[in-house]
């Protein structure tokens, strides 16, 4: 039965396709609970509720009656560029890889839905739920008792195979399959994930805390970076994916044939000034399939001005100047940073820069400028 259920799978573009129980096993409960307890989850408030924490410790509370989760993976291609040519391409923002084409919430769920249909057929009516992300699950942990792949220092899930270039979704299911033999371990001595990280956020071995990680910071939040993380984004502007690209299992893994996200060149190092100038109009149709959408444009222009505020190119600053009359607060807030950053040391633009500050209405904005002129004097 499970071998009819992986060729399901794989006709629908899953890479991998591993069954386990509704349960995840020790350590991963615990090592959420001291997750959530040291405050690492940032501002992701919804996941430290009472009810989604118990619902991710307690997969069985997501579908009455489950017998099986079937946890599958998708592959993507790896990025063709190295991290010494990200970081060297100055005029451009390096995107995370899986956000270089579609939307993988939607790629995927279409098809883990179109897989649960097919189930019916195969093993008879039974009540399913398929989940891609956004649900209270430990997918990572799940990944790991079904055999999938184990989560690697970085936290994320690594495959012999395939390495870590996978998106996961999961299927629940009350019919009865088989498990599958949990998977092991194969980090060893190696830390190269940790040494890596710019920002220091893999704080100890399978521990990243959010607060620091670039992927988080510049995807998920959607306030004023701190002051003190802005010269580490260096050009990153949506997500980080150093830690897997320096990951010894990346470099063996075998090739991604076929990529249903369908990885667009405008994605792949974007000039940051085709980006600058995005209004909410035109943000939306160029990010209209992507993961970029969810981010928005104001979080989005926040972190090109961050790329650009660590350029070091002054070439920038007029283009910076626009965005100083920019609608949103935080945009106004971080183009004042870069420019600051670019050419704080020019008396005339040092006083534009306190014009600018004095007639700002917003206060965040304000404080956040305020700080940004408060660190030149120091
Ligand atoms: S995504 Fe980037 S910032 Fe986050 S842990 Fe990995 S290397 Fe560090
Ligand atoms: S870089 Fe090394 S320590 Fe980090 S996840 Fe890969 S194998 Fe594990």
């Amino acid at each position: 039965m499970k071998q009819a259920v992986r060729t399901l799978a794989s006709q629908y573009g899953f890479d991998l396709c591993h069954v386990t129980r509704a349960q995840v096993n020790a350590p991963h409960p615990e090592a959420y609970q001291a997750w959530l307890a040291a405050g690492m989850h940032g501002e992701m408030a919804y996941m430290a509720e009472a009810e989604r924490v118990a619902r991710r410790q307690q997969p069985q509370s997501m579908l009455p009656g489950v017998r099986s989760v079937i946890a599958v993976a998708m592959r993507y291609t790896p990025p063709a560029y190295s991290l010494p040519e990200a970081e060297a391409a100055a005029t451009s923002g390096v995107i995370s890889t899986y956000a270089h084409g579609d939307d993988y919430h939607d790629v995927m769920k279409k098809r883990l839905k179109a897989l649960a249909r097919d189930l019916d057929e195969l093993l008879g009516v039974h009540q399913q739920r398929v989940y891609v992300d956004t649900a209270p699950v430990l997918e990572h942990a799940l990944a790991a008792s079904a055999g999938l792949g184990w989560q690697g220092k970085h936290s994320l899930t690594i495959n012999r195979e395939f390495g870590s270039w996978l998106l996961l979704g999961e299927l629940f299911t009350t019919a009865d399959i088989e498990p599958d033999t949990p998977a092991s371990n194969h980090c060893g001595s190696c830390s190269a994930c940790i040494d890596v990280c710019p920002t220091a956020a893999i704080v100890a071995p399978y521990v990243v805390d959010a607060r620091r990680c670039i992927s988080y910071l510049s995807i998920e939040y959607r306030g004023y970076i701190p002051h003190a993380l802005r010269p580490l984004f260096g050009n990153r502007i949506y997500g980080c994916d150093d830690c897997q690209m320096v990951c010894p299992w990346n470099r063996h893994a075998s090739v991604c044939e076929i990529d249903f996200l369908r990885p667009r060149g405008e994605n792949i190092l974007p000039e940051l000034a085709s980006l600058l100038h995005l209004d909410d109009q035109s943000f939306r149709i160029r990010f209209a399939r992507s993961p970029i959408k969810r981010t928005g444009r104001d979080a989005l222009l926040r972190n090109v001005c961050v790329a650009m505020g660590n350029s070091a190119d002054r070439q920038w600053v007029p283009m910076l100047h626009s965005r100083l009359q920019d609608e949103s607060p935080l945009v106004r807030a971080f183009a004042f940073w870069a420019i600051e950053q670019l050419a704080g040391d020019d008396p005339l633009v040092r006083a534009r820069l306190m014009d600018t500050m004095a007639f700002e209405h917003d206060q965040s904005a304000y404080k956040d400028m305020f700080e940004t002129m408060e660190q030149n004097i120091e």
